[in-house]
């Protein structure tokens, strides 16, 4: 086992890290190793959610527990990482990478979304076997291996190709368990733990036929599974760590390498799985986690201690299998013991949370609102950035740097668009549609014979006989558009096409002949209020033919001209 932290370097960590007086809820974990860990650093657990720094919590943080972070509080999921986390979830993304960059996003086995993808698959039927797994169990739970599909197509699974060429040891099919810490998601940084675990099928690997499927000890590498078979051996010496059905990570890398394999290579590409498959969800991830960000210098509020599980074929390719978003604690053993609990403690240390900020956060509180300051600008940022990255330089421990590394440019391919570029493709999208609209503006100019004669305003027509649509023809606008009134309120024609406004806003057209003591002639209409004598005098519209069509006002008591 890789010896990740001397006692004496403990020791000095443990120092330095005792004066800050970090204070942790762990009301919603179970595992006890977190709190082990937390011991060790002489931080304190508290049931508290104000005074606490950091909240460690085993299910996804929901958007509201997001919000209510407090600007110097940090929590262990970022919002949306079941993109990665739900089987389904995981296939939809890395789908639509992979159809993007076949070549690049190749590590994941062909996989299918029951029902939405079941014409696909069940093209695929006869050629293959399918490991056919409930979206969201763990553990095993509900998985099995099939040839045949069609009883399934209408449920829903996540069907993958069964990869039946797996690289054996001592002719045991076996996966990796690799520990991920996403420290902060923009900018992106990704960091791997060295040591991990490798579980063990406990029995004898055979390739895949009708009478085998069933053997879930041969076919599912699950500890939860194998612990319940009786040829399963537990470890109990963490100086022995290549012996049993779980082993660490570094014993399996040894073995490799002793066998003359290329174990550099191996983890260069196990690195490239991990970036790549967090870079398909980035985009999503970095906009949940900005768009509710609170103003607190800079503090990386979240982070996730994701468990990849990937398995080796016989050429040595690593396949990832899924990704856990909060991959087990549990402790069976004394080499589980001793990885979790290195592993808690060089994330705890590598996040390097301080008691300063809530100590500001508070004084800021009290201050006069005028008093607080305004938000980093991007210099201070840019700033602050440089100086937490010199840090986790200092305190990687059993951690290494994956992103950004000197592969940078290579995964630059993969980034989603940043904000400002999305702008700009945006407004290039939206000038685009703009031209389209210009073009065919002009192609139906051109094109007039096809329209509806325009209808024009008799003299003898209210503009109430009018619909909608023809008074949109006869000023040739379908807006309205507010005009100035013109002298002696007249009003120049457009402004009546508010009368598509509902019909109740349409003053009552009454015929002249209704009103006989208006004396008008006999085929004139006006626009009057209603009746008279039911009301005091209000004006009396009508309509007389001047160059632009208007209204004009006559009194009451006014005969017509
Ligand atoms: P769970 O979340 O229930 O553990 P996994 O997807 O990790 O589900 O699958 C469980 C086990 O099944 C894995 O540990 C592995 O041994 C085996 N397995 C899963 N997918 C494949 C596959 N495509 N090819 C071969 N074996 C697989």
């Amino acid at each position: 086992m890789i010896d990740l932290m001397s006692l004496q370097q403990l020791a000095q960590l443990q120092r330095d890290f005792r004066k800050r007086k970090i204070l942790i809820n762990l009301e919603q974990t179970k595992y006890k190793v977190i709190e082990e860990a937390v011991q060790l650093l002489e931080w304190k657990v508290t049931p508290s959610e104000i005074e606490c720094h950091i909240f460690w919590k085993d299910t996804y943080v929901t958007d509201e527990e997001y919000r209510r972070l407090l600007p110097y509080q940090r929590i262990n999921h970022f919002p949306g990482s079941y993109m990665l986390g739900k089987k389904n979830e995981l296939c939809r993304n890395l789908n639509r990478m992979r159809k993007m960059f076949p070549d690049d996003y190749d590590f994941f086995p062909r996989t299918w979304q029951l029902p939405y993808q079941s014409e696909e698959v069940r093209q695929k039927q006869g050629t293959t076997i399918f490991i056919v797994k409930p979206e969201a169990n763990c553990q095993g739970r509900g998985i099995f291996l099939t040839k045949k599909l069609d009883p399934f197509l209408d449920k829903h699974y996540v069907v993958q190709e069964y990869l039946s060429n797996p690289f054996l040891i001592d002719g045991l099919k076996f996966d990796l368990r690799i520990y991920v810490l996403l420290k902060s998601i923009y900018p992106l940084k990704i960091f791997m733990y060295q040591e991990g675990l490798a579980r063990f099928s406990t029995k004898k690997y055979v390739k895949p036929q009708k009478k085998n499927l069933g053997s879930v000890t041969m076919h599912l590498t699950n500890y939860a599974i194998n612990k319940r078979s009786k040829d399963f051996i537990f470890n109990n010496d963490t100086n022995k760590d290549d012996v049993g059905h779980k082993r660490s990570l570094s014993s399996v890398l040894k073995y490799l390498q002793d066998q003359g394999y290329d174990v550099k290579q191996l983890l260069n590409q196990i690195k490239q799985v991990i970036v790549k498959t967090i870079q398909s969800v980035q985009g999503e991830l970095s906009h949940l986690y900005r768009s509710q960000q609170h103003n607190n210098d800079g503090i990386e509020q979240c982070f996730e201690l994701f468990g990849f599980d990937i398995l080796l074929d016989s050429s040595l390719k690593p396949w990832l299998l899924e990704v856990n978003h909060t991959p087990s604690f549990s402790t069976d053993t004394p080499l589980d013991k001793s990885i979790k609990k290195n592993l808690i403690l060089d994330t705890l240390i590598l996040l390097d949370v301080k008691n300063k900020p809530k100590k500001k956060y508070l004084d800021q509180k009290r201050a006069p609102i005028y008093q607080r300051p305004i938000k980093m600008s991007l210099e201070e940022k840019e700033k602050n950035y440089t100086k937490i990255s010199l840090l986790e330089d200092k305190h990687l421990n059993g951690y290494i740097k994956i992103y950004p590394d000197e592969n940078k440019d290579y995964y630059e391919q993969f980034m989603p668009p940043k904000p400002k570029e999305r702008e700009s493709m945006i407004n290039q999208q939206f000038e685009q549609v703009k031209n389209l609209e210009k073009t065919l503006k002009v192609q139906v100019d051109m094109k007039p014979t096809q329209l509806k004669p325009i209808k024009r305003l008799s003299t003898n027509q209210s503009f109430s006989d009018l619909d909608g649509q023809s008074l949109q023809q006869l000023t040739g606008r379908n807006i309205v558009i507010p005009q100035t009134r013109t002298t002696s309120q007249q009003r120049p024609f457009s402004s009546i096409t508010a009368i598509n406004r509902p019909n109740s806003a349409i003053r009552k057209t009454v015929f002249a002949n209704q009103h006989q003591n208006l004396n008008t002639s006999q085929n004139q209409k006006r626009l009057v209020y209603p009746p008279l004598a039911e009301f005091p005098p209000k004006p009396v519209y009508k309509m007389i033919p001047i160059k632009t069509f208007s209204f004009q006002k006559i009194e009451n008591n006014q005969k017509n001209e």
